[in-house]
């Protein structure tokens, strides 16, 4: 070597960053370039003469290591290299990653040495270190983001990576996934669009695509999704894969149909109380036409009967039996024309309103006494015999005596009516603590179970083989349990066909009676 080419060597040693270090087959260091300073901080030139076997700059982990490392190097073949990793103690405390690069000279008869080419890696180290935790950290994210995510090859759609949520939405495992396309997860009726809209991306025409739509699980059920996709491109602008999110919006597609569902329903109840008001107008019309017709009827209606009266009283002149026959015909068709019409009447007033009760202390035994003998007459004409049961003295409750008695009546009426001649009907009373009971037993047609609901509606009739010869309008009972529910009363029926009917109203009483028994 010239004095020039060993100065230029010294030259690039002394400025090289690594640290050199030249030792003879005992370990003896001949050399260590300057680096050995920029790098522990130490003195070169106080560690010429030591021994490269001296541990004490060495991390004490990483003792045992380094010795075998520069053991093998001396006793490795002539211009081999070996590589070593171990930690080197800087002057401050601080240890530093060491990379050492070792060649054995020893054969070299200028040199016989071995040279040690020592690199500071600890930077890389550090930056290798925040790589892969930074790696580390995304491969989680990836896996436990709560959004399906997915890589798809633009080529055929096949997934190359699709996360946990996918496979959760999906109902695939992972492996299985993998082996799809994204069009076999597409509902049928989105797959022409998805496959334009990656068209359309691939050629550039579009930068993204997002669409509300389905897809198909393992299973065959379909679930609602938001798919976006986004195509990633290299630096020649070719698509290298679709990044796929998919969001699973079922629910919120179900609060939608509930909600969609709930306004058609609102919608629909607006339109039932508009149609409601409407009829309860018609409704109110009907009851005033009533009340008005019913009004003028009665007025022609109660002249025929005075005029036939007087007729029949031979008031005009005489008038023969044959004569007589046929008036009172007349008569008793204007009676029950005059009934129904006075029904019709009454309650039209009561769905008017217009009835207001006038409650007094209303001698029950009275009334019914007297009610049971106004009807003994006409009952016996039809060959009924009306029998009262009461306890004795006054039993008195606070109702309008006028229209209890002409609910009583309409029982009675009715119980007439609705049997044939020779079975009795009786009428009881009984009391109570709180409520005393009267009740009209007849033992005639009786009302078969599945009509009786019905009965207390307007113009109920049931036919029964006395209705037609009876006669009737339908009204009594419903203007009769309506009155009694104005005096905080019930009006209920036990009837069996062919066995008889009895009806029964209950009243509040007036305090200090005792309890129905
Ligand atoms: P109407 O007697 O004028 O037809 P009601 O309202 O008084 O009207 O009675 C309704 C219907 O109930 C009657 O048509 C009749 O079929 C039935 N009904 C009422 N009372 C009795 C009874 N005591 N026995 C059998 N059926 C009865």
């Amino acid at each position: 070597m010239s004095a020039e080419s060993g100065a230029h060597l010294r030259l690039a040693l002394e400025n090289t960053s690594d640290i050199i270090t030249v030792f003879d087959r005992d370990g003896n260091i001949i050399y260590q370039s300057p680096a050995i300073g920029r790098i522990l901080g130490a003195n070169p030139r106080a560690r010429i003469g030591a021994n490269i076997f001296d541990s004490a700059l060495v991390h004490p982990d990483d003792r045992a290591s380094k010795r075998r490392f520069i053991k093998s190097l001396i006793a490795s073949r002539p211009g081999q290299e070996l590589k070593g990793d171990f930690r080197l103690r800087h002057v401050d405390g601080t240890y530093r990653d060491i990379e050492a690069i070792g060649i054995n000279m020893l054969h070299d008869p200028h040199l016989q040495a071995v040279v040690l080419s020592s690199r500071d890696v600890t930077k890389r180290k550090i930056a290798l270190a925040a790589l892969s935790e930074s790696e580390a950290r995304y491969a989680l994210t990836f896996n436990n983001a709560p959004i399906g995510i997915a890589h798809n090859d633009p080529k055929d759609g096949r997934f190359l990576l699709v996360n946990q949520y996918l496979c959760y939405i999906l109902g695939y495992s992972q492996k299985e996934l993998l082996r799809k396309r994204l069009r076999d997860v597409i509902g049928a009726d989105d797959v022409a669009q998805n496959l334009r809209a990656v068209h359309d991306m691939q050629s550039g025409r579009i930068n993204g695509y997002h669409h509300e739509q389905r897809f198909v699980r393992k299973d065959g059920s379909t679930v609602w999704v938001n798919v976006r996709m986004a195509p990633q491109r290299d630096a020649s602008g070719k698509v290298t894969y679709f990044l796929i999110t998919v969001e699973d919006i079922s629910e919120r597609k179900l609060t939608d149909v509930v909600m969609r569902r709930q306004q058609e329903l609102e919608a629909k109840t607006a339109v039932l109380a508009e149609q409601r008001e409407q009829l309860l107008a018609i409704n109110k019309a009907k009851d005033e036409f009533v009340s008005l017709a019913s009004h003028q009827l009665r007025t022609p209606a109660t002249s025929v009967k005075q005029y036939v009266g007087l007729l029949m009283q031979g008031y005009i002149g005489p008038v023969t039996p044959e004569q007589q026959q046929f008036l009172a015909k007349a008569f008793e068709s204007n009676e029950r024309q005059l009934k129904i019409i006075n029904q019709l009447l009454y309650v039209a007033r009561l769905d008017a309103g217009k009835v207001r009760l006038e409650p007094n202390e209303c001698d029950l035994s009275k009334l019914l006494a007297d009610v049971v003998e106004e009807q003994r007459l006409t009952l016996a004409d039809q060959g009924k015999e009306i029998g009262l049961h009461m306890p004795t003295g006054p039993i008195t409750v606070p109702a309008d005596e006028r229209l209890l008695r002409m609910a009583i009546e309409n029982l009675i009426d009715n119980a007439g009516k609705y049997s044939p001649a020779g079975k009795p009907i009786t009428v009881s009373l009984r009391t109570g603590k709180r409520q005393v009971a009267i009740a009209v037993r007849d033992h005639g047609v009786g009302i078969p179970k599945e009509l009786q609901a019905n009965l207390f509606q307007k113009f109920s009739r049931v036919d029964n083989p006395l209705s037609i010869a009876a006669g009737g309008s339908g009204l009594g009972l419903y203007w009769a349990k309506k009155v009694i529910h104005l005096h905080h009363g019930q009006l209920v029926l036990v009837s069996k066909p062919s066995q008889g009917s009895t009806f029964t109203i209950t009243l509040p009483q007036a305090e200090g009676t005792a309890h129905v028994a």
